[in-house]
């Protein structure tokens, strides 16, 4: 099944048991200053869950286009690493209002997967996993669907615990979040990885198709749990992840939607194989940098539009690696709206734009990357022992404009780390130095003479990181 028929029969699947089919929502948050983009097809019904906004329908679904590349859940670092995790995926989703509950919802998604006139997925494949205490889902699970007892697996909401799993889910530090159940599809033993609940569980053995949340708090800023007006359900499947489970493929990166844009990308890249890591990466990152172009994000130093830039610049690294003669990103852009702009007109539509701003900001990260490049592999040549050091990260970032988890990234390749500490140490004396030289009138923020002519523009956090914002313009 392909996954625009995938994305269709879920629709179908729904609209039959009453949903209302909403389009997606931007990838920028409406009136949302906690969320960086939006991250999961709940966001959208914030305040539906509140009991804040009324809608005429109590049962919804969507294909949610959704971006973790930063905030509470970002897999920026995990693209090019595991099987599973995109930058930008579309999450398949249903919601209730105060509508059904914990019942009706487990049932449905069974249904759906399972069911012969859905997706007919064997049985003995899914493994679910539900709150510790939570007996109720746990009966539902095995009285009412009969699944065996021993691939039902509890799981707390993992306060330290060595593994990733945490059946409690919250879209940020505060809203709507309550606990939840998870189903898992068994990808067979040729591929690395555990049960969930499990140590190994992070492979890409046991893959998390379907998240089920039944919606019960409210998490305010102080951290107090405030029960929901009405108890309600939100779900999230991962729609690459359930393509590949129906195409018989165990990575995401070889469905039909990612064979084709990676054929596209290797076309550009001189040939490349479609299954190279840094392929992957850019075939995944010209799908989050197009769509949150087409929705209004502009690569800049700070919040959003700086993560934008990150991810191009990550991009623009493993072209480089692949062995890319100048630009190449852009080109990938047309590919890409053949392949989504039907699902997606906003993609369609800006095209001209995306191509253009990713182009600008291509050329002007050429200017730097090689060299930076140069300078950090001198480092690693010189380098006693497995840390690069602050100062180089600072000054790939500070005169490079390598963003930290670019260095990072390059880093872990050679399985080196980061000297985090030392970096913000270097960070501060440049702060100090900025402090002590405008208390002599020196005006920073008119520009540093570094490499190339680079403006200071001030300091930010990001993802828990002070960075200096400084921007190179030429
Ligand atoms: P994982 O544990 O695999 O990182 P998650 O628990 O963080 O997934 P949820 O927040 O529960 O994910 O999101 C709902 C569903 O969206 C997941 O069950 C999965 O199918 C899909 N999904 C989540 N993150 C990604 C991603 N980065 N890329 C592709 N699909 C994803
Ligand atoms: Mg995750
Ligand atoms: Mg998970
Ligand atoms: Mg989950």
């Amino acid at each position: 099944m392909k996954t625009a028929a995938l994305r269709q029969a879920f629709f179908d699947f729904f609209q039959q048991q009453g949903h209302t089919v909403v389009p997606s929502s931007s990838l920028v948050p409406a009136d949302d200053p906690t969320l960086l983009f939006t991250n999961a097809g709940m966001n959208q019904f914030k305040d539906v869950f509140l009991g804040r906004e009324q809608r005429d329908y109590s049962r919804a679904t969507t294909a949610q286009k959704c971006v973790r590349a930063g905030g509470k859940h970002n897999d920026l670092e995990n693209v090019g690493y595991t099987a599973r995790h995109h930058t930008f995926f579309e999450m398949l989703g249903n919601f209730s209002f105060g509508d059904y509950f914990k019942r009706e919802a487990i049932n449905f998604a069974w249904t759906f997967l399972t069911g012969d006139q859905w997706l007919k997925l064997p049985k003995d494949k899914l493994w679910v996993t539900v709150y510790a205490s939570d007996d109720e889902a746990f009966d539902i699970w095995s009285k009412e669907m009969g699944v065996p007892e021993q691939r039902i697996i509890r799981i707390g909401d993992n306060k330290g615990a060595p593994y990733a799993s945490d059946n409690f889910w919250q879209m940020g530090d505060t809203g709507p979040c309550g606990p939840c159940t998870e189903i898992f599809y068994d990808h067979g033993p040729d591929v690395a990885g555990g049960p969930p609940g499990s140590p190994e569980e992070d492979g890409d053995r046991y893959i998390e198709i379907w998240n089920v949340v039944f919606m019960q708090y409210n998490r305010t800023a102080e951290g107090e749990m405030l029960p929901l007006p009405k108890p309600s359900v939100d779900t999230g499947m991962g729609l690459e992840r359930i393509a590949a489970v129906l195409q018989g493929v165990h990575s995401n990166y070889e469905i039909d939607l990612f064979e084709d844009l990676l054929k596209a990308a290797s076309g550009i890249l001189g040939g490349v194989a479609t299954t190279e890591a840094s392929l992957r990466v850019v075939a995944d990152h010209i799908r989050s940098c197009s769509f949150l172009i087409a929705d209004g994000v502009m690569p800049s130093n700070e919040g959003r539009g700086f993560v934008l830039r990150r991810i191009i610049r990550r991009a623009a690294r493993h072209g480089n690696k692949l062995g890319a003669q100048g630009t190449f990103f852009h080109k990938l852009v047309p590919a890409l709206v053949s392949l989504m702009g039907e699902a997606y007109p906003e993609l369609a539509r800006t095209q001209a734009q995306i191509e253009r701003v990713l182009l600008q900001e291509e050329e002007q990260f050429a200017k730097t990357l090689d060299k930076g490049l140069r300078l950090l592999e001198q480092d690693i040549a010189d380098l006693e022992g497995t840390v690069i050091p602050g100062k180089t990260i600072f000054t790939l970032y500070d005169t490079y404009g390598f963003p930290v988890d670019l260095t990072n990234d390059i880093a872990r390749e050679r399985g080196l780390t980061l000297d985090y500490d030392g970096y913000e140490a270097a960070m501060n004396d440049q702060r100090e130095r900025a402090r002590a030289a405008s208390k002599f009138g020196i005006d920073y923020n008119a520009g540093l003479q570094l490499e190339g002519k680079t403006e200071f523009s001030g300091y930010e956090r990001v993802d828990g990181h002070e960075t200096i914002r400084t921007v190179i313009v030429d």
